[in-house]
This record gives structure tokens, C-alpha cells and sequence, in this order.
């Protein structure tokens, strides 16, 4: 017999309502162990109306289900119940446990129907979402370092390399470099050079190739968008460009603002024709970027070569950067076919892309029920403290407290406002990812092959980044994985049994 555990769980808001109680819950999902012979190993509940810290019954629960590992059913009265936000949704997802939604009617989990497996899917899909964006730690770590002055970076462009910075990890002068770097900004400040005329000159004065020219990049010698992208980039004379925004640095700079200010004045007159070469270049091949070798691992690239009967085409090769490769080159056409067979799966048929909508839709009812609480929480909790500074500054001009109590109050109740901040702009920054993300799975799963098949190089460029992930190509196969959760749509379209599904239900209550 099927071992379960029961979860049952009160808030304030309901207290009063009938039939919410924990008795009546524990009552309903007795009823249901008993009629389908299930044996219920443990109850856990959380009754919210009693203020204990925490919530410390679906936890626990958690951590026995863990532990006990014949048990992986949860009962459940209805949905609400056991999500009270979306980490928890994404918590029991991460289980793997069968729950039984006994008053929904319904089951989640691998006793479901295909069908809900894949509403359920784009739920958690959504949750996750959310919850990653709410949690960013690394990039508030990264956000603290930029404002300190230090640019967030693993491996800083020419010129300097990763060393300590007031006891962190930042650019420090690579010696090694400087010469070449500041040669660079001189020479090409005089005017008297294209970025090509400066690469040869460089070249010619043997100043070519650097000593530790980076270590992870693939290039052997300086082409044009590096020369470009050292001369534009802020940090040679102090400062860094981060998230769209320009810090001030305090790393040892290479050259003067003004030096730098003179070669933007150049390069922006040339901009013109340089721009346009290096961008042409890079957009005539479709899929540069997004393969690698499935070998070595290195990138493919692509590359034009002429046939003896004077026909241009296109091939993609291993670069086999310091690696023993026996890769062949592959033609872009015969990769083009691959990726419209996979982009054809990809075609969702409509009653799934139906399933994919109810998923968003019960999301968007779950997210209005969790996260947007928590934050009209966070807003009044704000207001509280808004409040109270109004309140003691009034208090300030009416002299009825002194300076000292005035200033250390202020100063309690403005980092109150601050960090309550912080919090209500993560969750600003979540909804709007949530909203974006929900559209595009709505769009691409309808219509990326036709999207595809319209699009122009450039727009095809876009898409496939957008979708592909992960792509790798040995001895002829193009292996596409598609990033989440296009491989979940993709996954779930190739599975026939969603259509069987429809229509079996499963009758938990008699
Ligand atoms: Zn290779």
C-alpha cells in the first residue's frame, strides 16, 4: 500500500471562513487516504493565525520526505494550501513527490496525465523564474564591487590582469602589456591610422603578438574588433563601463582621459566605414557563435571558401585552437537542414500550445496570490517607516524631541525605507522579467518556424541565440539543445501521449 503524508495548513485570512479549519482538512484527506488505501506515514501542518516564526511544518515536511525515501506522495486539500509562494512550488517540484490535490480534483506529479504534467510544468518553469530573479545575490555582490570601484570582471581586457584591489579581486597592470596597450591609444590618436593600418604597423614595429595575449580567447593574432574594443573601452584611463553605466575605478589607469577622449573623436570620424566592415563581416554567417566542437569543445566558426567551379560557399571548421582535432569542415547548407528538422519539432500543435496558455494563466492567478501579497506587504511595511519619518521630523520642528534622538531615529528609519527599497525594486525588476518571459514562451512556441523561415540573416541570428544553447557538432551531426523552456516545450511536443491524456482525467473522488 502507497505510504503518504498529509499537509494541511491555515492562514489568518481564512480563519473565519467555514471548512478552512485544520480539523475539517485533516478530516477530508482521512476520508481520501482511507477510500484509495493509502497509509499516512506522518501529518504536518502550519497554522499561520498562531504567529510562530516561520513556517516550520512544510519544512519539516520537506526534510522527511527526504528522508524517508518509500514515501513520495503528498495529500493535499487544494493548491493553495501547500504553495504559499513560489519557492515553495519550485521546492516540491524539486522532489519529485506525487501530490494528490484531493478537493482540486487533480494530481501533480509522475501519476499525472500528460496534460497537466505540462501545465504544471510551465508553472514551475514561471516560478523558477521568479525566484532566480529575486534572488540575486552574486549580481548585488557584483552591483557593491562596481559602486566600491572595482570592475567586476574574471578576466580583464589587455593590458591589465586579475590581482587584489583594497583586499578584493580586480584588475591590476599587466607589465607585460602596458607598452602595447599605450601604443595603441598613441598611435592611433595621431589620426594617421585605420584599425587595419594600425594592426600592421603594430605588426611591423614587432610589438605583435602580446606576451599573454588572454588566455581563454581563441585569437592568435589582434584582428579589428579587439583593436576596437580596447580603444572604446573605459577602464585604460580609470573608469569602467558595467551594466550600462560608467564607474569610476580605482584601478591604476594606462592612459590619460584626454588621450582616450582623442582617440573616441577619431574613431567615431572613421566609424563610418570601419563599423560597417566589422558588423557585415560578422552578420553574413548564420550560425557564428552558437556551435562547438563536439570534440574538443573549441568553437566552430565559420568561413568562406571558393570551389574550383568559382561557386562561394559557406563552411563551418573546428578552430582546434592548441587541441589534436579530427574534425572535418561541415557546409553551412547541409547544417541549415538539421536545424529546420529540429525547428519543425519545435512547431507545437495547438491544443498543446492551449495547455502551454493555461499554464501562464494559472501562473499569473498563483503569483497574484503569492508574490504580489508579499510585496504589497513590503510596500506598507515602507509606508510605516515613511510615516514615522515624517512624523519625527515634525516632532524636530516643534522641538519637542532633541537633536541627538532626532538624528539617530532618522537614521534607523531611512535604512528601513533603504532596504525595504532594495527588496520592492527586486520584486519591480522580477514582475517585468516575469511578464517578458511568459510572452516570448507564448510566441516562440507558436510560431518559431514561421518566425524562422520569414526572418533575415540577422533576425534568424537573434532567434537562434534566444533558443539554442549548448549546441555542439561531431563528424557531421549538428546536436541542438534548446535553452529552457524550449526544451521543455520541445520535449513535451514530441510526446504523443498528451493527446490520450486529454481526456483521463483521473477520478480521485467518487
Ligand atoms: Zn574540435
Amino acid at each position: 500500500m502507497k505510504k503518504v503524508v498529509l499537509y494541511v495548513r491555515v492562514s489568518s485570512r481564512e480563519q473565519k471562513e467555514e471548512g478552512y479549519s485544520i480539523p475539517a482538512q485533516k478530516r477530508l484527506l482521512w476520508e481520501f487516504a482511507k477510500k484509495n488505501d493509502f497509509i499516512i506515514a506522518e501529518e504536518f501542518e502550519d497554522d499561520e493565525t498562531a504567529k510562530s516564526a516561520g513556517r516550520t511544518g512544510f519544512g519539516k515536511m520537506i526534510e522527511y520526505i527526504q528522508k524517508h525515501k518509500d514515501v513520495n506522495t503528498v495529500l493535499v486539500e487544494k493548491t493553495d494550501r501547500l504553495y504559499r509562494n513560489f519557492k515553495d512550488y519550485v521546492t516540491i517540484d524539486e522532489l519529485g513527490v506525487t501530490v494528490f490535490l484531493v478537493k482540486e480534483n487533480e494530481v501533480i506529479g509522475k501519476d499525472a496525465s500528460s496534460h497537466q504534467k505540462l501545465i504544471h510544468g510551465i508553472k514551475v518553469l514561471m516560478a523558477k523564474n521568479y525566484v532566480d530573479n529575486l534572488s540575486e545575490e552574486v549580481k548585488k555582490g557584483n552591483r557593491e564591487k562596481a559602486e566600491e570601484g572595482i570592475f567586476p570582471c574574471s578576466m580583464p581586457p589587455l593590458g591589465y590582469k586579475m590581482g587584489e584591489l583594497k583586499g578584493r579581486a580586480g584588475p591590476v597592470v599587466d607589465e607585460l602589456n602596458r607598452g602595447l596597450v599605450v601604443s595603441m591609444f598613441e598611435l592611433y590618436a595621431t589620426g594617421l591610422y585605420s584599425l587595419k593600418g594600425l594592426i600592421e604597423k603594430l605588426y611591423n614595429e614587432g610589438m605583435v603578438i602580446p606576451a599573454n595575449f588572454p588566455q581563454s580567447s581563441k585569437l592568435k593574432v589582434i584582428t579589428k574588433s579587439t583593436v576596437q574594443r580596447i580603444l572604446s573601452n573605459h577602464l585604460y584611463y580609470g573608469n569602467f563601463y558595467w551594466k550600462g553605466m560608467v564607474y569610476n575605478g580605482l584601478h591604476t589607469p594606462l592612459i590619460t582621459k584626454e588621450l582616450w577622449d582623442r582617440v573616441q573623436r577619431v574613431m567615431n570620424g572613421n566609424s563610418t566605414t570601419n563599423n560597417a566592415q566589422v558588423k557585415q563581416g560578422a552578420k553574413q554567417f548564420l550560425f557564428r557563435g552558437i556551435i562547438r566542437c563536439g570534440e574538443c569543445g573549441r568553437t566552430v566558426s565559420p568561413d568562406k571558401k571558393i570551389k574550383p567551379s568559382g561557386k562561394e560557399y559557406v563552411y563551418y571548421r573546428c578552430t582546434k585552437y592548441r587541441s589534436e582535432c579530427s574534425q572535418k569542415p561541415i557546409e553551412e547548407t547541409l547544417l541549415s537542414e538539421q536545424l529546420e528538422k529540429y525547428l519543425d519539432r519545435l512547431n507545437v500543435p495547438v491544443e498543446v500550445a492551449d495547455y502551454i496558455e493555461q499554464g501562464l494563466k494559472e501562473s499569473l492567478e498563483m503569483k497574484r496570490a503569492t508574490v504580489d501579497v508579499e510585496r504589497a506587504g513590503l510596500e506598507q511595511k515602507k509606508q510605516l517607516f515613511v510615516d514615522r519619518l515624517d512624523a519625527l521630523y515634525e516632532e524636530k520642528l516643534d522641538k519637542k524631541i532633541g537633536e541627538d534622538f532626532y538624528k539617530r531615529k532618522f537614521e534607523e528609519y531611512s535604512k528601513q525605507v533603504d532596504d525595504l527599497d532594495v527588496r520592492l525594486a527586486k520584486y519591480k525588476k522580477a514582475d517585468i522579467e516575469y511578464y517578458k518571459f511568459a510572452s516570448t514562451i507564448l510566441e516562440l512556441s507558436k510560431v518559431a518556424k514561421d518566425y524562422y523561415d520569414l526572418a533575415n540573416t540577422e533576425e534568424r541570428q537573434v532567434l537562434l541565440k534566444f533558443l539554442l544553447s549548448n549546441s555542439t557538432l561531431k563528424d557531421g551531426i549538428w546536436l541542438i539543445e534548446y535553452k529552457k523552456p524550449f526544451n521543455f516545450i520541445f520535449e513535451r511536443s514530441l510526446n504523443s501521449d498528451w493527446r490520450t491524456g486529454r481526456d483521463s482525467n483521473p477520478q480521485l473522488l467518487p
